[in-house]
């Protein structure tokens, strides 16, 4: 199966050329749902083992199984229990891991 290039500064075509959107990939991002006092949500991993060791992104280190990516505002998509690649679809993908 061929490669999947990795796409560069994509504009997400939301029809009626409405390009407005670029999706740049390869953003380095710490994310995390430790701070319960700014108000965030409770990562369920962490809430299913009582614990706050498990992140969804740590910067130049790992994205976490479960992480199936970010919709705006702020919001993370996860899969928790499912590892994210048995929950995803090819096309939700951007590139070959
Ligand atoms: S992706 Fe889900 S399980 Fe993983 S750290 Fe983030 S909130 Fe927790």
């Amino acid at each position: 199966m061929a490669r999947k290039a990795a796409p560069e500064n994509v504009m997400i075509d939301h029809g009626e050329g409405k390009n407005r959107i670029r999706k740049i990939i390869g953003s380095n991002m710490d994310i995390d749902f430790s701070n319960e006092a700014f108000g965030n949500s409770q990562c369920p991993w962490n809430a299913a083992e009582g614990t706050n060791i498990h992140k969804c992104a740590v910067k130049n280190t790992s994205i976490c199984k479960y992480f199936c990516g970010v919709q705006y505002l702020d919001s993370v998509l996860c899969s928790y229990p499912a590892e994210n690649l048995t929950v995803l679809k090819p096309d939700e993908i951007d590139r070959d891991l």
